[in-house]
């Protein structure tokens, strides 16, 4: 990776480096490979193609027409959808398009309570779903800190929202879609599934399918489905005529052909068997961590994970999340500080942290490596303030990261 503009290309060097020797745990990040990150980074970034296949605003669409329909195409095989649009530039441009296609400035929509787990699209009020939706939200239940179904329907029945959105940023747990689908028939809403962080489960059938008992579907392609960063939406038919018109021209111009070629790649490599196995080790992983932690005395929020992130409650250690993420990031492992449910602190500060597995797992990491990467956690969280641990724990994380080569076997690092 070389090039005239230096300031940019040295910076892109340390994080090439940055990437290949720290642990990522960030829940929603990944790796994608060498075909994808070529695909993202070609000729197609040149090119306008407003519209959809065969309707296009401009001339010289005719490979990217059939670039877009093999993209299309896969992301309904995959997903055994009866439509797909992938044009969204991201997850938050996904939904809102959603939004735009089904509802009127006004609306109420209900989804889950960012502070306990939901996305900021979801209603939060800093957001457009918050400012220009009348957004209520829902909880997981502080007993045993999972969804709880009965709340959701007793605030579905009393505030009769036109959309239900069910998904989450930071739930460690299955979601139960019929179930979300028989509250939104009930009071006559549309139900919304953004299943962003867990498109590659679903997709790989480790996670209950969200599709068939959705009006819509929305994903980012850049987590576990570990393709380019960007966003697609899956509806019925009888939808697809007000989403395609909802992305373009509703929200957006131009779609980013570079990332919807990339996307067909992410999309065809998820119906391999080898994409199967890698979603099922991330699991397993995220499990292994999990309890390897809980075993040295860290309180698992919901006391597990069934997917590929948990959250650990930092409350009783004396540490808050972002003096963990500090001292963890000093040591070279990358998670985040997050709120846990009913936490006391800010968003910025918080009580606990979000520890996910897609990254490692994809740089091969198993069951082993994750009993390792345990005691490496534990050891910087026990002396938050000790420095030279920090640089010790760095080195012997870029000797576990040079054991897994990723970006290394096709860049000079
Ligand atoms: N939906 C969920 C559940 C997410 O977790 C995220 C991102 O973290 C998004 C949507 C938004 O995706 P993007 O960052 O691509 O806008």
């Amino acid at each position: 990776m070389d090039g005239k503009d230096r300031p940019v290309f040295d910076l892109l060097k340390r994080e090439l480096e940055r990437e290949e020797y720290s642990l990522i745990l960030i829940a929603s990040e990944n790796y994608v490979d060498e075909e994808i990150l070529e695909v993202q980074g070609c000729v197609l970034t040149n090119k306008y193609a407003e519209g959809y296949p065969s309707k296009r605003y401009y001339s010289g669409c005719e490979f990217l027409d059939q670039i877009e329909n093999i993209a299309i195409e896969r992301a309904k095989t995959l997903f055994q959808a009866e439509h797909a649009n992938v044009q969204p530039h991201s997850g938050s441009a996904a939904n809102m398009a959603v939004f735009y296609a089904a509802l009127n400035v006004g609306d109420k929509i209900l989804g889950m309570d960012i502070a306990h787990g939901g996305h900021l699209t979801h209603g939060a009020r800093v957001s457009f779903s918050g400012k220009f939706y009348q957004a209520v939200g829902y909880h997981v239940r502080k007993d045993n800190e999972m969804l709880d179904y009965d709340e959701i329907r007793r605030i579905a029945l009393a505030e009769k929202p036109k959309m239900i959105i069910a998904g989450a940023s930071a739930y460690p747990r299955l979601i139960d879609f019929k179930k979300f689908r028989e509250i939104a028939d009930e009071v006559g809403a549309y139900l919304t599934v953004d299943m962003a962080h867990i498109a590659g489960l679903v997709a790989a059938r480790f996670h209950p399918d969200p599709v068939e008992y959705s009006h819509f579907v929305t994903t980012t392609t850049h987590k576990t489905l570990r393709g380019p960063r960007g966003g697609m939406i899956l509806c019925k038919k009888e939808f697809a005529r007000a989403i395609d018109s909802a992305v373009f021209p509703g929200i957006q111009g131009g779609p980013l052909m570079h990332v919807i070629a990339a996307k067909a790649v992410a999309l065809g490599q998820a119906m391999t068997d080898s994409f199967k196995d890698y979603q099922q080790q991330i699991i397993k992983n995220a499990q292994r961590l999990c309890s390897a932690l809980e075993k040295k005395g860290y309180r698992i929020v919901s006391g597990g994970t069934d997917n590929h992130l948990f959250m650990v409650d930092l409350t009783d250690k004396g540490l808050t999340g972002k003096e963990a993420q500090e001292s963890l990031e000093a040591s070279g492992i990358m998670i985040n500080k997050n709120l846990i449910p009913f936490d006391t602190k800010s968003p910025n500060v918080t009580s606990g942290i979000r520890v996910g597995t897609p990254a490692v797992t994809t740089r091969g990491m198993k069951e082993g490596e994750m009993d390792l990467i345990a005691d490496l956690i534990d050891a910087v969280l026990q002396r938050p303030a000790d420095e030279a641990l920090q640089s010790a724990t760095r080195e012997r994380v870029k000797g576990l990261c040079k054991s897994f080569p990723f970006y290394s076997r096709i860049y000079d690092l």
